[in-house]
């Protein structure tokens, strides 16, 4: 496996990552099987956060004995300094290290939360004194939504960005990725295969495969699938006209329903927290039923409030039939009730 240097960040990673969400719906040995197996396909650069369940101890228990030879990347959730600090002792603890390569600040993704992370007393300050101490060898962060992003890289230095993109969501390379290439910062591709909603990962990785300097993280829940990944990699084909053609028509498809969780569409005066319950039709592929029903909860039940007024609708520059598919995602949380109990 290629290595390739993530930015200026002075990391250096494998050219195709692993993301670690799925890991939580297995047990641990399954976990230690599944990363050692990882580590002989060569992959050396694993990424996690805080609030992925047992993510970072299951990392951190398969991969103690080949600290020195992998990147470790994590994220802190909260906003503020003191929650910070909290969590990133957490995470040095449970990924069994006593310095992360790369700690991230999660999902700065609404005007609100990049005020809180960047200002006084903000979570960023506690990341770049990390560094300084040697507790952190580079800060990124991590966002969905490119005005944010883009409002980030311009208010402080990072070394890394962590954003999504795949073939139906390939926005950032307008001005997101171009920016952050301009000041020299690593480029992670969260959501490789479309959080889950896109089948054909031969299209998604050999799509990938052309922007090199972008490093996918695909989340792995099992042997198969991370064997299948790497045999892109290994027999690289560039896209065909018939595989370009076979992107668009999935585009077309799905283009028009998909929540790319940007969050234009917020605040809504009814208190629906609408991306949180878009999200319930991706989750419900990557996560367990009980984790779904938990996480979940608190969110689609302000669903409910939807008064269809429209103006997310209007808002949402992809114009998503927003209050047609909050439906379609209560509908499969109640279903998963029905299924496993109230959570
Ligand atoms: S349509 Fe529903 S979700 Fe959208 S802004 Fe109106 S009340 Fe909020
Ligand atoms: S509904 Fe539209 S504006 Fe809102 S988060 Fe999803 S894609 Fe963005």
């Amino acid at each position: 496996m290629k290595t390739v240097a993530l930015g200026q960040s002075g990391l250096k990673v494998t050219e195709l990552g692993f993301g670690g969400i799925p890991i939580t719906r297995v047990t641990m040995d399954e976990a230690k099987a599944i990363i050692r197996h990882c580590l002989e396909l060569g992959i050396r650069f694993f990424d996690t956060a805080h609030v992925y369940g047992d993510s970072e101890e299951k990392l951190g228990a398969a991969l103690e004995p080949y600290r020195d030879q992998v990147v470790i990347a994590t994220k802190v959730f909260a906003k503020d300094a003191q929650g910070a600090a909290k969590e990133l002792a957490m995470s040095l603890d449970r990924l069994r290290t006593d310095r992360l390569d790369l700690i991230q600040c999660h999902n700065v993704s609404n005007q609100e939360d990049l005020e809180r992370v960047l200002g006084p007393g903000g979570a960023y300050h506690v990341l770049t004194k990390a560094k300084g101490e040697g507790r952190a060898r580079a800060v990124g962060f991590s966002s969905h939504n490119p005005g944010i992003a883009m409002k980030a890289m311009n208010l402080a230095k990072f070394d890394t960005l962590q954003f999504p993109f795949n073939f139906i969501e390939n926005d950032p390379l307008d001005s997101v990725f171009p920016a952050a290439r301009e000041r020299g910062m690593g480029i992670i591709a969260m959501k490789p295969l479309g959080g889950g909603l896109l089948d054909r990962a031969d299209l998604c990785f050999r799509f990938l495969q052309q922007y090199p300097e972008v490093v996918p993280i695909p989340g792995i829940q099992s042997i198969g699938e991370i064997e299948e990944i790497v045999g892109y990699y290994k027999d690289r084909k560039p896209l065909t006209r018939e595989d370009r053609q076979e992107i668009q028509t999935i585009r077309n498809e799905l283009g028009g329903r998909f929540c790319h969780r940007c969050e234009y569409c917020m605040p809504c005066e009814q208190g629906v927290q609408i991306p949180s319950v878009l999200l319930v039709k991706t989750q419900a592929k990557r996560f367990t039923p009980k984790q779904l029903l938990v996480t979940s909860k608190d969110a689609v039940a302000t669903g409910e409030k939807c008064v269809e007024c429209g103006e997310c609708v209007e808002k949402c520059p992809y114009h998503l039939p927003v209050p047609e598919m909050l439906k379609e995602s209560m509908e499969i949380f109640r279903n998963l009730q029905d299924e496993h109990g109230t959570g």
